[in-house]
């Protein structure tokens, strides 16, 4: 099919040459037999190596950390008071109210869920689990494995548009005013998996003011991409905890981070921060669970960035290996579906997606087309709760992974793959 010519211009005939041409051009990409894969935002080996000092840190035999605790000792539920200090910074919320924690934020937030299931939050009049159904708003796209935590408790999710600030904060409004059931949302602030929103103060306050049914409503105000920025600055994040504070509603967000996409994905370090009854709940739960966090790797990350700067100098090596491979995505999008009216997608500043939506009714004809010739993308609707895209038309590109020149294969087979799904759509 002729280039930028957009498929709805085209006349039957016209829609005929092009899926001939369409599938002549699919069938190579077939017999070229790749084994591609776009599916999960990992680092890619690259970026690993860039952490690879880690591996021989804390070094030599002093496992004390500045105010002398002996790392390899237990106890410490709050984690190290250093590394608290330097992701303070970067997250906006005061170092006391800030916990670090092992290796994945996914964790706390399952035990923020199965807390507030099983004992209520310090805000709540019974154990969610008590209620006869528990809600949770599903700001969509979104990141799958939020939704499958709810899902895993037989939380109803109820999806929200978002926008390029944040969701639809007039359905957010009438939703959570309306309904004593929803109790929490799931946010990502910065970034979005898998879109790049980035929250505005203005959303952010509303979320924070807005009255709610719930008075044990909370925000998982998960800030996995606060500093993963692909322009020359990040934003600085939002101070939702003050925010929320000076709107009476103190206990209302849960602040997520970690470091999985700064140092080791499978060996990083991660955050919670909250109001300081927030924190207490946490904590008090936690301590039967565990006697305290990997003090050992949390020195190992005080020694290896030694401040916030530390972390923002090492994000700006992370963008020069990701950059040119979100940049390709998008170059090879617009250069062969630019025009078409066959997809739009997001251009984020930061993160590690972009959001491709193709003709309603073909995403997942297009993953399968795809995975047909070799090319593994995530599965279509995975980015709505319980993996339903209403729409049928949002697919997660993930180019963090491949090579440079992977991207660019799995790039130009996906777009042919889009157009024969669309001229195919057209045709029945
Ligand atoms: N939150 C978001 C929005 C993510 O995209 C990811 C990973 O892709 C995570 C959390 C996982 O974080 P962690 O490795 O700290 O569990």
């Amino acid at each position: 099919m002729p280039q930028q010519v957009a498929i709805e211009s085209l006349s039957h005939d016209e829609l005929v040459e092009a899926h001939a041409n369409l599938s002549a051009q699919y069938a190579d990409l077939v017999s070229t037999g790749l084994t591609l894969d776009l599916t999960r935002g990992k680092p890619a080996p690259e970026q690993l190596d860039l952490s690879n000092d880690l591996l021989s840190l804390p070094g030599g035999t002093d496992a004390k950390d500045g105010s002398g605790t002996d790392c390899r000792n237990y106890g410490g539920t709050a984690g190290l008071p250093e590394l608290r200090a330097i992701f303070s910074e970067l997250l906006s919320v005061p170092a006391p109210q800030l916990v670090a924690g092992n290796n994945a934020s996914l964790e706390i937030m399952h035990d923020l869920v199965v807390f507030g299931l099983l004992h209520g939050t310090p805000d709540s009049e019974r154990p969610w689990s008590a209620e006869p159904v528990v809600k949770f708003l599903a700001p969509s796209p979104g990141y799958d494995r939020h939704f499958a935590i709810t899902e895993s408790f037989g939380i109803e999710m109820i999806p929200v548009p978002l926008g390029a600030d944040g969701p639809d904060m007039d359905v957010v409004r009438e939703l959570v005013a309306a309904d004593p059931a929803i109790k929490g949302i799931w946010t990502v602030p910065t970034y979005a998996n898998p879109t790049g929103a980035v929250y505005s103060e203005e959303v952010t306050r509303a979320l924070v003011e807005m009255p709610t049914a719930a008075p044990d409503f909370r925000i998982f105000w998960d800030n996995a991409y606060a500093v993963h920025t692909l322009v020359d600055e990040a934003p600085p994040a939002h101070d939702i905890v003050g925010m929320a504070a000076a709107a009476g509603n103190p206990n209302r967000p849960y602040v997520l981070a970690s470091t999985s996409k700064i140092t080791f994905a499978g060996a990083g370090v991660s955050f919670f921060g909250a109001s300081a009854a927030n924190v207490a709940w946490y904590q008090e739960h936690y301590s039967k669970k565990s006697i305290g966090p990997d003090k050992v790797n949390q020195l190992r990350h005080v020694r290896f960035f030694g401040d916030a700067d530390g972390v923002r100098k090492h994000m700006a090596k992370h963008r020069e290996i990701l950059a040119p491979k979100f940049d390709k995505v998008l170059q090879i999008l617009e250069a062969r579906l630019g025009g078409t009216g066959v997809a739009t997608w997001t251009t984020p500043e930061g993160g590690y997606f972009i959001s491709l939506d193709v003709v309603p009714g073909t995403a997942r004809r297009v993953v399968q087309l795809a995975k047909d010739a070799g090319i593994a993308l995530t599965a279509a609707g995975s980015a709505f709760p319980y993996g339903r895209d209403p729409q049928d038309t949002n697919i997660r590109l993930a180019p963090s992974f491949p090579s440079l020149d992977d991207v660019a294969a799995s790039m130009d087979g996906v777009a042919t793959c889009a157009l024969l799904a669309a001229v195919e759509a057209r045709l029945t």
